[in-house]
Formats: C-alpha cells, sequence, structure tokens
C-alpha cells in the first residue's frame, strides 16, 4: 500500500504531497505521525491518505518508522485541514501545525517522569513484617495506605533514609510516573455557591436550544450574567456525554473563567493558549487527545483542540479582533468554529454586550439566532455614565489628565473602601519625544513609527518591532535642548494618579510591558481581585470580560483617541471599548459609575453608549455602511507587500495592480473600489510596505479572491504579498 505524506518543513514554498511504501511489517492509519526518507536526510511528516497506486513512476522509498501509537490527526481534523486550505489558502502543512503543538512533533518535549512509591503488598502484612519499634517505617506504611505518592513529597514528610530502607526491604516499590505539567490559574479553592439561574438567564437558554440555527448570538448587556449561561449550557452537553469549547479573546482572562469554571466542573478542564510553556501545553493536549479533559478553554488556537463528541463551541467576546488571525497562517476562528459545529452537529454561540456589525447583521437577516438579555444580574442596574468635555477644562484652568470630576470620584471611591479602574489605551510614559525649536520627532530606525518613551527603563521604544534607543535630550537635527513629550501613556497615568491619591494607596499597572513574564497577569489579576490594590490602571487588557465585585468607578482617558483612525470600524471599535471598559463597575453589589474623558464630546457615539442603546448604535452604524459601501456590503481585500528594498516591493505592487484592472474591467459591476497606495506606515522592521485596497460586492468574494490569489502568486517575485480579507487593521 502507498501512503500519502505530508512533509513537516518549514521554508518550502510548496504545498506537496509525497507518496511513500507502507511496509508490510507495520500498520499504518491515516493521520499517523511518521517518520519518512527525504532527501538524503530523515523527517517528520503526517500520513494523510492511504491508496494502493502512486501517481509518479519512480520507485517510492518505504516509511521508516511509524511516531506514536494513535494517529495524531483525528479523522474530523483531516477534514477541517482540508476545508482550512481551501477557505484561508493555506498549506496543508501550516494547518497541521495549528493542530498539533509545536514541540511534541521531532519530540521536543516529552512527558515528565517522577518516582513514585507504592506499596508492594496488603498493608498489615507488610506491617507484620516489621518491628513494632520501627515508629517511621510504619507510619510511611500507613501514609501509602490508601494508593501511592511521588517520592519528592514523601521526602519532604519522612527521613529519605528510611524509606530507603524499606525499597532495599521490597516493601515499597519505586517506578516512573507521569506527572503533568499544570497551567498556573487564579486559585481560591472556593467552591461555587450553585446559583438559581434568572428567569432572564433561563429564558435566553431556551431561545438558545429552541433555535435550529447553527449559530446563535447571545447578546446580554455587561453583567448579564452570560457565563452562568455558557456554563448551564455546557453543564447540559456533558451529560449527554459530550464535550464543549470555551474561547476567550485573550490570555488575561483564561485565569478568571479558569476559576469559575473550575469551581463548577472540577479537573476535567485543559487549557490551551500561547502562554503555556511547552511541557504545559504538551500535557493539556494529551489530556484532551486522550479524552481526560472534557472541557477546552482558551485563546483562538483552542479551536483546534482535539476533542471529540463536541457538544457546543462558545466564542466569548465575539466582537473582539483577537480571533482572526491575519497572518500565519490565517483563519477566521468563527469558520473553524462552524466547521466543526456542523461536523457533530452541535452549536456555536457567540457572546457580547457589543456584537460587531456583522454577526448582529447577521442575526438581523436570520443567518443566525439571537437570545437577549438587556438587564444585569445586579439590582443596582447599568452604572452610570457621564461625559466630561476635557476642552472645557483646560478652559478652567485644569491642565491635569484627570477631570475635576473624576478626581473627586477617585477620591471618594477609596475613602469609601471601593476599587477603581482607569483605562488608557496608550502604554509607555509618554507616546514620542519631538525637538521643540525644529519639529524633529524621534523615530524608529527600522519602522516608520515616532517612538515611545519609558521612564520606567528611561528608553525610547519601538511598538512595533521592540527596539529600543537613547531618550532624547539634545535634537540631533538643531541641537537645542528643549525636548517636548507627547501624550500620555499608562506609565505616567500612574505616576499622577499616585500624587493625586497619596503614597498610601496602592496602583496596580497591567500593559505590555508590566506582563512580559508568564506569570504577571495572573499575579496582578489575583493582587488586584484580593484588594491589595485600590487601582488597576490599564489598557485594552483590563477592558474586557473582568468581575471584579469591588470595582465601583471606571475612568476612561482619552476616550476619542481610536475614534478617528482611518478605518471603517473605528467608531464600532470605539463603542465597543468604552462599552465594555465601563462594564466593569458596579457589576455585583454596589453601585457603579463610569467617567469618559474626551475632546469630542458631541460625537453622536457617545450618546449611545450613555443610553446603552446597542441597537441605535448599530442602525446608524449600519447605515453608514450602506451608504458608503462599506463592509457587511462589501468586502475588503488589502493586498500588502513588503520587501526591504523599496523598489522592489513598488514595483512588485505596480505589476499586481496592472493585472487587478484588468480583472476589475472583467468584474465591472462587483468592484466598487480599487486603489494602490503606500502603506499607512511605510516600513516596519526594515521592510518597505505598498498596498492596494478593493472593495468588491460580498457575494462574489469567493470568486475573487481565488482570482486574486492567483495574480498574487504569479507576481510576487521574491516579495512577501499578504492578501487580507476585511483587515482588521489597515496600518
Ligand atoms: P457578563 O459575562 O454577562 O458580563 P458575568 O457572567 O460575569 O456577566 O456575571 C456578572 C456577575 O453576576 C458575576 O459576578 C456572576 O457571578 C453573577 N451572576 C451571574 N448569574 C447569577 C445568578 N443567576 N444569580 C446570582 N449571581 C449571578
Ligand atoms: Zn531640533
Ligand atoms: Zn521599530
Amino acid at each position: 500500500m502507498i501512503a500519502k505524506v505530508i512533509v513537516d518543513i518549514s521554508n518550502s514554498e510548496v504545498d506537496k504531497i509525497f507518496d511513500y511504501l507502507i511496509p508490510s511489517n507495520f500498520e499504518l492509519s491515516v493521520g499517523d505521525r511518521v517518520l519518512v526518507p527525504f532527501g538524503s536526510r530523515s523527517i517528520e511528516g503526517f500520513c494523510i491518505k492511504i491508496t494502493d497506486y502512486s501517481d509518479g513512476n519512480f520507485k517510492l522509498k518505504p516509511i521508516i518508522k511509524k511516531l506514536d501509537e494513535k494517529p495524531l490527526i483525528k479523522k474530523e481534523m483531516l477534514e477541517l485541514a482540508d476545508f482550512m486550505r481551501e477557505k484561508f489558502y493555506l498549506r496543508f502543512v501550516d494547518v497541521l501545525r495549528l493542530f498539533i503543538p509545536s514541540k511534541l512533533r521531532g519530540n521536543k518535549v516529552k512527558a515528565l517522569q517522577r518516582e513514585y512509591c507504592t506499596l508492594a503488598g496488603d498493608t498489615e502484612s507488610l506491617k507484620s513484617l516489621i518491628s513494632p519499634r520501627a515508629k517511621s517505617q510504619l507510619a510511611i506504611i500507613d501514609r501509602l495506605k490508601y494508593g501511592g505518592e511521588y517520592l519528592t513529597v514523601l521526602n519532604t514528610e519522612f527521613s529519605p533514609s528510611v524509606i530507603n530502607s524499606l525499597v532495599q526491604k521490597g516493601i515499597i516499590i519505586k517506578s516512573k510516573q507521569e506527572v503533568l505539567r499544570k497551567p498556573a490559574s487564579e486559585n481560591d479553592n472556593k467552591c461555587a455557591d450553585k446559583v438559581l439561574l434568572t428567569d432572564t438567564q433561563k429564558k435566553a437558554i431556551e431561545q438558545i436550544n429552541s433555535f435550529d440555527k447553527r449559530v446563535v448570538l447571545l447578546h446580554g448587556v455587561t453583567g448579564s450574567g452570560k457565563t452562568e449561561v455558557y456554563m448551564s449550557l455546557i453543564e447540559n452537553v456533558l451529560q449527554q456525554g459530550k464535550t464543549a469549547i470555551a474561547l476567550v479573546p485573550e490570555i488575561s482572562l483564561t485565569p478568571q473563567i479558569m476559576r469559575v469554571f473550575r469551581a463548577r466542573f472540577g479537573d476535567d478542564i485543559a487549557m490551551l493558549h500561547s502562554g503555556l510553556s511547552d511541557g504545559e501545553r504538551y500535557d493539556e493536549w494529551r489530556r484532551i487527545f486522550e479524552g481526560d479533559a472534557k472541557i477546552v478553554v482558551g485563546a483562538r488556537s483552542a479551536i483546534f483542540a482535539p476533542l471529540e463528541n463536541l457538544g457546543i463551541i462558545i466564542i466569548d467576546e465575539e466582537h473582539d479582533s483577537s480571533y482572526i488571525s491575519e497572518s500565519n497562517p490565517r483563519f477566521r476562528t468563527l469558520e473553524v468554529a462552524e466547521f466543526r459545529a456542523k461536523y457533530n452537529n452541535c452549536k456555536v454561540i457567540l457572546g457580547s454586550a457589543t456584537p460587531s456589525v456583522e454577526s448582529y447583521n447577521n442575526a438581523r437577516l436570520n443567518r443566525i439566532g439571537l437570545a437577549e438579555m438587556n438587564k444585569r444580574i445586579s439590582i443596582n442596574g447599568m452604572p452610570e455614565i457621564q461625559i466630561i468635555d476635557m476642552a472645557k477644562e483646560l478652559h478652567t484652568g485644569n491642565f491635569s489628565v484627570f477631570s475635576n470630576e473624576l478626581k473627586e470620584k477617585l477620591l471618594e471611591t477609596i475613602s469609601n473602601g471601593n476599587q477603581a479602574m482607569i483605562f488608557i489605551n496608550r502604554r509607555g510614559y509618554a507616546s514620542y519625544m519631538q525637538c521643540k525649536s525644529c519639529g524633529y520627532i524621534a523615530k524608529c530606525s527600522d519602522c516608520d513609527i515616532a517612538l515611545t518613551y519609558h521612564k520606567e527603563d528611561n528608553m525610547l521604544k519601538c511598538h512595533y518591532c521592540g527596539k529600543k534607543f537613547k531618550p532624547l535630550d539634545i535634537c540631533p537635527n538643531c541641537h537645542s535642548e528643549s525636548i517636548k513629550q507627547g501624550k500620555i501613556g499608562t506609565e505616567k497615568v500612574v505616576r499622577e494618579l499616585q500624587t493625586l491619591l497619596g503614597d498610601n494607596v496602592k496602583i496596580l499597572r497591567m500593559d505590555n510591558d508590566t506582563t512580559t513574564t508568564k506569570t504577571a497577569y495572573l499575579d496582578i489579576l489575583g493582587a488586584f481581585r484580593r484588594g491589595e490594590a485600590q487601582v488597576l490602571v490599564g489598557t485594552q487588557m483590563i477592558v474586557k470580560g473582568h468581575d471584579f465585585p469591588n470595582v465601583t468607578l471606571v475612568g476612561v482617558l482619552d476616550a476619542d483617541m481610536s475614534l478617528y483612525f482611518s478605518d471603517y470600524r473605528s467608531c464600532e471599535r470605539t463603542y465597543q471599548l468604552i462599552t465594555q471598559v465601563s462594564g466593569r463597575a458596579g457589576r455585583k453589589d454596589k453601585c457603579g459609575q463610569v467617567i469618559i474623558q474626551t475632546y469630542s464630546p458631541k460625537h453622536y457615539l457617545f450618546n449611545f453608549v450613555k443610553n446603552y442603546d446597542y441597537k441605535g448604535f448599530f442602525e446608524k452604524e449600519l447605515n453608514t455602511r450602506q451608504v458608503t459601501n462599506f463592509p457587511p456590503f462589501t468586502t475588503i481585500i488589502r493586498v500588502l507587500v513588503t520587501n526591504e528594498v523599496e523598489e522592489k516591493s513598488l514595483n512588485c505592487t505596480k505589476k499586481i495592480y496592472d493585472n487587478l484592472k484588468e480583472l476589475k474591467l472583467e468584474y465591472d459591476r462587483e468592484f466598487v473600489y480599487l486603489q494602490a497606495m503606500k502603506s499607512p506606515i511605510n516600513k516596519i522592521q526594515n521592510k518597505y510596505r505598498y498596498q492596494i485596497v478593493l472593495r468588491i460586492k460580498r457575494s462574489f468574494e469567493s470568486e475573487i479572491v481565488g482570482k486574486i490569489y492567483k495574480i498574487v502568486d504569479n507576481n510576487k517575485q521574491g516579495n512577501s504579498v499578504f492578501v487580507e480579507i476585511n483587515p482588521q487593521n489597515m496600518s
């Protein structure tokens, strides 16, 4: 027989399947990981098909060996791989890599083994072999009466020499046993008080179950108790012997959901996200693969968890852009979820307080189901939102970053023993450094981007490539020493807050800079939850999903920051961001209030935010999109060309553009826009960026995108070219 094998080589441009002979002395199944000869080397690969013919007419080499007992890629995943290759134009090997932890391939991590001690026989008869005076030996036997223990643990309780003598007598048997590496999670060992579902929650669950639609959107305001709904749905699925996947948009949200889920479902939960160590990921993955974990929680890559018999897939905060992987390899989580749900005949639940325009529109058009929860669990209802005009503050002589109102409320919150969260979507100390005399701005040498000043390490940092530079003290251009700093970021906010609130108030900061270590976000969120700090200052990271019962005040600084980005989603994004962060206030027994500071208080968006009028916002936004021909009415495609040599990327862009112009002639009525240009950030990591942006009628998406890929493939000429569909980020 012949095996069709995908070889696991990284830098090959080809998506090729190779034929190998299956030696008669072993059995091979589809999905098996194998070692095959490849040129002069031997390489790992995956068997994706077994046939009795070969297309080539040269002599086939035999497979060297099979690497695991069972196929690592199950049938469902092989079909998913085919789907993803077609849908997202991916190479087979890249898809398979998404499915299997990187370090499992090539056997780079192994199961962790520890010495384990068990009794050699029945307790009483073993005891009779020992002198009654050997108290500690008897104690060890008693300790192992109900089951074995790791040697390292026994060593902390008994003297190693006594343990050893029992081993020598053959009373204790030492063996190797695997220890599972468990990812850290927020742990307060609390058992869940079983809550009674509210009528609203019950109704939502009934609605979800009654739809015959594959996908259901659960639109529930912040604090409406969506997590509890997810848990009920999962419980139901587990009772039928099925399994569940629950996705959250960000690693920083996994500890919280794990804490709640563990309290409810015990230890049968596995976690998959990029914050795990290789060993942890390997162990969690195998627990899922072997069927020991029934629930998988994680960020988007957890959608590939090798669970069998899926009963439900939950995508929490479905509007979040992290569910779309735009490169390497690109995929949209929802489409993968829909495939798996169809395969397993189960539902996908999209949860959000601020659904994406796309999803809500799908619900409106009855393409997906819709269940709504308009009320908070807390009797205090939604927190009151106040919009503060910062221009007015300036007029009245307040030059601080905090409005008088916010200052007052902060002091009040703290003196009442409550907690506050301050959101600012900019990390570092100051957004740029600029010469006051000539206007020179310090930029990254590799990127076309102003550098951010970080006071803590007294450095200028590039937020695109991470490169660090000395701060500007003398202008290299005109030698002036008068340097101005740009807009403030999290670091400076913390400093100013400390001055305002005094040294006794503890302030935590959460952003990319404070969460570089593996457990940092756990430590920060845990400390805040335990009340060890009164204020949490942070970027996007603190916005989503968090449930801190003592937070009564939320402050939003620079709320309009993302409003004027040249991106069709900027309004939607800003609405989501502000509504989500506001939703952190007053979630349990205490009333919450929200203060939003802005220089454009008249913008219509704030009225919708203030009145919690999602539908109003949605209708206005949808209308704008329709009038201006933007998604969901059209599809935006960006072809991004990058090269270290500017001319090369420019020439390649021109070639592709010429071809696209011809394509436009062919599809004249379907094209609504076609333009080539420099990318807004013209250089990142020393690569020059040019782009072609086009918009086409939605119904022709798959047909035209296929042709665009062909054009790109024929005109790449050594450039890196990316085709992005409705890109999340146009920079
Ligand atoms: P959401 O995800 O919708 O923003 P959560 O699921 O975090 O809201 O729930 C908000 C708060 O309400 C949580 O503290 C949760 O424990 C609590 N809660 C949820 N459902 C109930 C219920 N049926 N009875 C009492 N408390 C509940
Ligand atoms: Zn200067
Ligand atoms: Zn840079």
